[in-house]
């Protein structure tokens, strides 16, 4: 893995070579900007000569939009009788080249990993992840909503990004991490990293290091049963007034619903993003709704990250980005419920 130093202003000169060849997203930083884009909700392109300026902390909208984006189109079909493709339907032609998305934060790169684990056989997703550069840039500053070193990651780890940019006092320390990342950074001459570089990013990482948890383990191995009928789902169901906006914020929520659109006899299959929080997501056919309760739908989006997807491929399906505790409006804390959980393993 190749290290670079790099200046602001280099970095800069990259972005406009690489906007060259390839659509270069960065965060939107205002709501009206983030409504003219021509890409995801929260990202734009970034304009030709623009210096990148990032928030502080996670970007506002997670970047799962670039990998499941809203709508997805599945299939196409016309239903006029004498249509070439004649009423079957056909699969999307995706002739899309690589984009490069700029201004991940290490939570959101761990979260495009763990997506992969449910999204392993989705032709879809999984095309999205070939054709997508992250650039990242590793935390200086911990929002109060960050937890991610609680959640096994670090401020400053690269697993999942292609180039990872550590601010140093000189400027930026550029790791190229992936294929991708060597590709963007092909014929770039630049100055390889100091030995007292590499050894202050290597200070970096030991002192902000994810601890091993022996409380969040015992949580994995507890028994369902034990968390299941827990009075505190009482309590969070009462409150929770099943917004959705946590699960469409979460870079690791993935819940989608499937459906027809036509128009003017030509027709599209496609995949939009629903919630495990709103009433119609699971009811079936028949009315009955198995989790037609606040308290059910609630204890459900915290059981599926904090116990089945953990029962299932291992990790918690959380990154620790806080953004659900940012902006829920009745201040439901996902760390709180931790805590409550890991209380509850340790009774008896
Ligand atoms: S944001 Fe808060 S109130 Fe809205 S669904 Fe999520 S937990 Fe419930
Ligand atoms: S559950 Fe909340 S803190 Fe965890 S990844 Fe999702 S939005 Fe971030």
């Amino acid at each position: 893995m190749q290290t670079v130093m790099i200046s602001p202003a280099e970095l800069d000169g990259l972005i406009q070579i690489w906007q060259k060849s390839y659509p270069v997203y960065v965060p939107a930083l205002a709501r009206p900007a983030a409504a003219a884009t021509d890409c995801a909700p929260g990202w734009r392109r970034i304009l030709a000569d623009e210096p990148l300026t990032l928030p502080v902390g996670p970007t506002p909208a997670s970047v799962k939009t670039f990998f499941f984006p809203q709508p997805e189109t599945m299939m196409t079909f016309s239903l006029e009788e004498n249509h070439p493709e004649g009423g079957g339907m056909r699969e999307p032609l995706d002739s899309r080249g690589m984009q490069v998305v700029m201004g991940v934060r290490p939570c959101d790169a761990a979260s495009v990993l763990l997506n992969q684990l449910p999204f392993a056989e989705d032709p879809f997703f999984m095309a999205h992840c070939q054709r997508t550069a992250l650039v990242g840039f590793t935390c200086e500053t911990r929002l109060s909503t960050c937890f991610c070193t609680e959640m096994g990651g670090s401020p400053y780890q690269c697993a999942g990004l292609d180039l990872a940019l550590t601010p140093l006092q000189e400027g930026f320390l550029l790791e190229v991490c992936s294929e991708k990342g060597e590709i963007l950074m092909a014929g770039c001459n630049l100055v390889a990293a100091s030995e007292g570089d590499l050894a202050a990013l290597s200070a970096l990482r030991q002192g902000t290091a994810a601890k091993d948890s022996p409380q969040l383990e015992g949580l994995k191995a507890c028994a369902l049963n034990r968390l299941y009928d827990a009075p505190m789902w009482q309590e969070l169901g009462e409150a929770c007034i099943n917004c959705g906006t946590c699960t469409f914020l979460c870079p690791t929520c993935f819940c989608f619903d499937v459906q027809d659109e036509v128009v003017r006899g030509q027709g599209r299959r496609i995949r939009l993003w629903d919630s495990c929080m709103f009433p119609l997501y699971s009811q079936h056919t028949s009315g009955h709704n198995p989790r037609g309760k606040k308290l059910q739908r609630t204890r459900n989006r915290f059981l599926h990250k904090l116990k089945y997807f953990p029962d299932r491929f291992g990790p918690f399906s959380c990154v620790g980005c806080g953004r659900c505790i940012g902006d829920c409006p009745v201040n439901i804390d996902i760390r709180a419920v931790l805590k409550d959980l890991v209380r509850l393993t340790e009774l008896e």
